[in-house]
This record gives structure tokens, C-alpha cells and sequence, in this order.
């Protein structure tokens, strides 16, 4: 057995099993967007690592220890991709799509993190994830919650809720830290050290530590939504309105932030109960600053991801791959002509299998034979 080759540790393989329901949500995903007229990009795998150091930020876990980051034989620092939001702006920005109205786009694909296999983490994982760029809001972030809201539905993903929260802008958002900084200094020994890090760093990403005891220390935090400016309450209250108006119950959430500076406004989640403490599903928001970090003209944007290995151990059930007709040759004379009627009828539409009188060649899941 020692000269036999095994994957990457944490990277699986995708067997028949569980191709069957990726396919299942990967056309699901590509009927349910494209009704909201999303088209279907395929972007590359491999990508600048510049860029995502630019869009993740160095200070992250992603971008200090998670990447597969290398140089190539050319010299040039490149890694591959993390996530999809990055090389989705670097794309539209590349083919010049600034000047073209609104972009609506979803993706699907494998990603990359070099995180913990022994936390049942995936180095290789997959995603769907959709961006809509150069929408303001707040009709459009209620529209693409509502597709994605959609498309969990038409899964048949149980216990689903929608959490939504404000995460303010650059006008209203530096008071907001402030407040929030003096609060967590007075509590700076009650943290764990990971927050203590981010009192500093990333204050706002202190609110969603996983730790009981920060938790605990956190709930009269002032929160970003009972202090937005005139601008950003209005655009809150016009997505809580227009979810109402399609009759999607929603919670709203202070706890769900996002690290950087370029994310605003909607930030949402949709989390399922059958997970248990940490039931997310899909997680998005607006990031009205991130084509003009990555060196595009200002443009406001909203999109979402989510994983798709997650979705599909939520699914209800497994679908099969089963024929419809078995073409069963009674004696080798016939088993030519057995071939050429299972031939007929595939190109006919219908799915088909050749088959040979013997308990060993019936197809075990066939919903009715022909005899020939
Ligand atoms: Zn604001
Ligand atoms: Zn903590």
C-alpha cells in the first residue's frame, strides 16, 4: 500500500454520490438566477496574490496564514483564489464593463484555504456566489435577497432565516468606532486575545467572537444600526420595507459584521437551525468600496457566496442517476441487436442501458425493462 497515492490532506474527492447533488444545486443555482437575469461567469483559479492582499486585507487569517500562495517559475507571487468577490471585480474592471450599466453576475467554483482538516475543514472547497455592480440600493439588495432567499427555497433547505443588518458608511461609521473602541477598553481584560487584537485592528469584529465569555462581556455594546446617519437609516429602512413587501421575515442582527472598511450598508446572512450555533448558509452584503480599492472608478456593488459542500449536506434527500429503460438481451444472438435499440432510444432522450439476461447485469434501479 505505501506506493499508492492518497489526496492532499483535507482535499476530497467529489465521487458519484455526491456529484449528483452538487449538479442538483449547481442547476437549481442557474435556474433560480437566471429568472433574475444573473449571467454565469467563469473566472481563473489562479489569481495576482496582490489582489486579494488589496481586497482580504493582510491582517486577516485568509490572507497570514490560509492561502496557497506561491511563486511560479516566472518569479510571479501568485496564489490560488481564496474566494470569488476579488477576482469578480478584478474581471469587470479588466473588460472595461464600468461604462456599461449594471452588471449582474454569479459564479461557481472551487476555493482555496489552507485552514485545519482536523475541524472537518475542506482545503478545497466550492462556492456560489453572485455580485451586482453599479446598483446603489436599497430596491436592488432587497432583490438579490430575495433570489438568493429563492434559491434556498426551491433547495428545499430547511429551518431557513433571514438576519440582516446596517453596517453604516464612512460619514457615520468613525463615531460609531469610537463609541464602540471606548466600550471595549473598559473591558479589555475580559476579552480573549483575539479580541484584544482587534480592539486595535478591527473593532467591529469583535462584536461576532465565537468565545462565551466575550459574548457575555458584549451585550450592551452600542451597535452600528441605532447609529447610522440620514442617508444610511434611510437605505436600512427601505430594505426592511421592501422585504416586507415580499412577505420575507427577517431579524435584524447587530452581531454580523465585516471586517473592512470598503463593506457598508446591507450586510445579511441566512442561517438554517439544522446546523446548530453557527447555522450560516450564505453570507453577503454591500461592498460600495471595493472596486475603487482595487483601482476601478467608485461603483457601488452587493453580492453574497456561499458553500456548496454545507448546501448539499442540508439537501433533503439524494436524487440517482437511474435509467429509465433497461434493454435486456435474452441470449447472446440478440445482445447486438439489444445494443442497437438501447442506441435508439438515448437518442431518443431517453436515458438507457444495455443489459444481459443475468441476475449479475440487471441494472438494479430501472424503472422498467424492454425485453428484447
Ligand atoms: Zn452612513
Ligand atoms: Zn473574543
Amino acid at each position: 500500500m505505501s506506493n499508492q497515492f492518497r489526496s492532499i490532506r483535507g482535499i476530497h474527492d467529489g465521487l458519484p454520490e455526491e456529484v449528483r447533488r452538487w449538479r442538483h444545486i449547481e442547476e437549481t443555482a442557474r435556474r433560480t438566477f437566471a429568472r433574475h437575469v444573473f449571467s454565469e461567469v467563469r473566472l481563473p483559479i489562479l489569481e495576482p496574490t496582490a489582489m486579494f492582499v488589496r481586497s482580504i486585507g493582510s491582517d486577516t487569517d485568509i490572507v497570514a496564514k490560509e492561502m496557497y500562495r506561491f511563486e511560479d517559475r516566472g518569479g510571479d507571487d501568485i496564489c490560488l483564489r481564496p474566494e470569488g468577490t476579488a477576482g469578480s471585480v478584478r474581471a469587470y474592471l479588466q473588460a472595461g464593463l464600468t461604462r456599461s450599466g449594471a452588471q449582474r453576475w454569479f459564479y461557481m467554483g472551487p476555493m482555496f484555504r489552507r485552514e485545519r482538516p482536523q475541524k472537518g475543514r475542506l482545503r478545497q472547497f466550492q462556492q456560489i456566489g453572485a455580485e451586482w455592480f453599479g446598483v446603489t440600493g436599497p430596491i436592488e439588495d432587497v432583490e438579490i435577497l430575495a433570489m438568493a432567499q429563492a434559491f434556498l427555497d426551491e433547495l428545499g433547505i430547511p429551518e431557513l432565516a433571514m438576519e440582516i443588518n446596517s453596517l453604516g458608511c464612512p460619514a457615520c461609521r468613525p463615531a460609531y468606532r469610537d463609541k464602540l473602541v471606548a466600550y471595549l477598553e473598559a473591558r479589555r481584560d475580559k476579552l480573549c486575545e483575539t479580541c484584544n487584537t482587534r480592539i486595535d485592528s478591527n473593532p467591529m469584529r469583535v462584536l461576532d467572537c465565537k468565545v462565551e465569555s466575550c459574548q457575555a462581556e458584549l451585550g450592551e455594546a452600542p451597535e452600528m444600526a441605532s447609529h447610522l446617519c440620514g442617508d444610511c437609516q434611510t437605505h436600512f429602512d427601505g430594505l426592511k420595507t421592501g422585504l416586507d413587501s415580499l412577505g420575507i421575515s427577517y431579524l435584524v442582527n447587530p452581531r454580523i459584521v465585516r471586517g473592512l472598511d470598503y463593506y457598508n450598508r446591507t450586510a445579511f446572512e441566512i442561517v438554517t437551525g439544522k446546523l446548530g450555533a453557527q447555522g450560516t448558509v450564505l453570507a453577503g452584503g454591500r461592498y460600495d468600496g471595493l472596486v475603487e480599492e482595487l483601482g476601478g472608478p467608485a461603483t457601488p456593488a452587493i453580492g453574497f457566496a456561499m458553500g456548496l459542500e454545507r448546501l448539499a449536506m442540508l439537501l433533503p434527500e439524494a436524487t440517482s442517476d437511474t435509467a429509465d429503460v433497461a434493454v435486456v438481451a435474452i441470449g447472446e444472438a440478440v445482445s447486438g441487436y439489444a445494443l442497437g435499440v438501447a442506441d435508439a432510444l438515448r437518442r431518443g432522450g431517453c436515458n438507457a442501458v444495455p443489459g444481459w439476461w443475468s441476475p449479475a447485469t440487471m441494472p438494479a434501479r430501472c424503472a422498467k425493462s424492454t425485453i428484447c
